[in-house]
């Protein structure tokens, strides 16, 4: 271990390696990133993550078009299999949110997303087995999918370290040191590790990092119940990843007629406290997704439950990530706040928070990102709210 870095991340999920990954490929010489598990043992290995670009603001629109990218290149760069499967993936509309949504199609199209309504005369061919009821559009995006939280995570990590990152797990960082208006390092159980600049990217956890070093971190923890299910019939089964916002759930199929299915916005959340919460789903909840599974997808009736379980999603006022430096700590940087969409913003918030850290400067709009916005209250407003974002 050396003993001073430029740039220490606290925190293996997506965020933190994406962000580490970009460090190291952008030329910064010294980078460890410090993991109290193993790579994705947070949110990130629990996650859904579905990938679409469907966002209500041109910033957050942009960022996830260029993580598509990212995820369409990534066995290339990253010498990765089967991180990105894109099925493609569709939006279910009711009526209430029709004009919302043909609002931020336009804004999609017109920031280079390959995207639009698919017209009701290819619904009964394009998705024969969904019933319509209820569903006043249908948004498709080509490009949209799933990928796989773990493989993806592990990829950055492992090519961080060829490109001469250091990567500690089962490393808890304690505590981020201050002195004089800056971050000059943090406490492990070794002792001090030095570097000019920490990035904050522990997920829920970063709330009580940050509060240790009296620096303020409005998050907070979610209980987020999933379920996986398989099919026992063949046949035409969904094949599309989808946010059906009329009924309030998100369905991922995952191969071999399986299904990842969970309860989206609106829905009630339950703030817990991100060391203690029950790992496993609430049976309320799991009869409750397969009531509604059944009537929107009759050809699933019989399907069999696989397994359920609960994680966090660690959530910002506004439900837009903090990423980026803070005007009053020199040297700290947030990379938290995922807020449940973070997993497919991940690669892209990684690479620009990398350029913002090396170069002292970001582009365009991104700095809006920076926790900054909670005392200038410019906080954002996506169109449907929560993780819709
Ligand atoms: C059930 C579920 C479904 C989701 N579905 C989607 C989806 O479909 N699409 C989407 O885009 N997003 C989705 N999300 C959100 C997305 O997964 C998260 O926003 C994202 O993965 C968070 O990544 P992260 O790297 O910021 O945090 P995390 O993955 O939580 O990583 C933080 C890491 O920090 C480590 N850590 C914590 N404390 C310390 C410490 N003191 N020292 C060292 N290391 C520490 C943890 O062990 C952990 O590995 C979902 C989330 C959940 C929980």
């Amino acid at each position: 271990m050396k003993d001073k870095y430029d740039a220490l991340i606290i925190g293996g999920g997506i965020t933190g390696a994406s962000t580490a990954y970009h460090l190291k490929k952008f030329g910064l010489k010294d980078v460890i990133l410090l993991e109290r598990h193993r790579p994705a043992s947070g949110g990130t290995g629990k996650s859904a993550a579905i990938v679409r670009q469907h966002y209500s603001t041109e910033l957050m629109a942009r960022l996830a078009l260029n993580s598509v990218i990212l995820f369409e290149n990534m066995n290339k760069e990253l010498n990765i299999d089967n991180a990105f499967y894109k099925t493609g993936y569709i939006m279910l509309v009711p009526e209430e949110l029709m004009e919302k949504a043909a609002n931020n199609l336009e804004m999609q199209k017109n920031v280079g997303i390959e995207t639009d309504w698919l017209p009701k005369s290819q619904w009964k061919k394009f998705v024969p087995w969904l019933n319509t009821k209820n569903v006043s559009g249908v948004i498709y995006e080509p490009k949209g999918g799933r990928a796989d939280p773990i493989r993806v995570t592990e990829g950055y990590l492992k090519k961080f370290t060829e490109l001469g990152g250091e990567l500690r797990t089962k490393t808890f960082c304690r505590e981020i040191i201050k002195e004089s208006g800056r971050v000059i390092g943090v406490v492990v159980d070794e002792g001090i590790i030095y570097s000019d600049v920490v990035v904050n990217a522990a997920g829920p956890w970063s709330k009580p990092i940050a509060e240790q070093a009296g620096i303020e971190l409005p998050l907070k923890s979610f209980r987020e119940q999933d379920t996986i299910w398989e099919s026992r019939i063949s046949g035409d089964l969904p094949n599309l990843s989808i946010s059906n916002a009329v009924d309030s759930i998100y369905f991922v199929p995952q191969g071999n007629k399986r299904f990842l299915i969970g309860k989206g916005f609106p829905k009630k959340y339950f703030e817990v406290d991100p060391y203690n919460y029950k790992l496993t789903a609430d049976d309320e909840f799991i009869s409750n997704i397969k009531k509604i599974v059944e009537d929107r997808f009759p050809i699933l009736k019989d399907m069999k439950l696989i397994n359920s379980y609960a994680a966090l999603y660690d959530v910002t006022p506004d439900w837009y990530p903090f990423v980026g430096k803070r005007s009053s700590i020199n040297g700290y940087f947030d990379a938290n706040g995922g807020s449940g969409h973070g997993f497919k913003i991940g690669p892209a918030i990684g690479c620009e928070l990398a350029k913002w850290i090396i170069n002292g400067k970001t582009e365009k709009d991104f700095e809006k990102l920076s926790f900054d916005r909670i005392e200038k209250k410019e906080l954002f407003e996506g169109a449907y709210g929560g993780n819709r974002g």
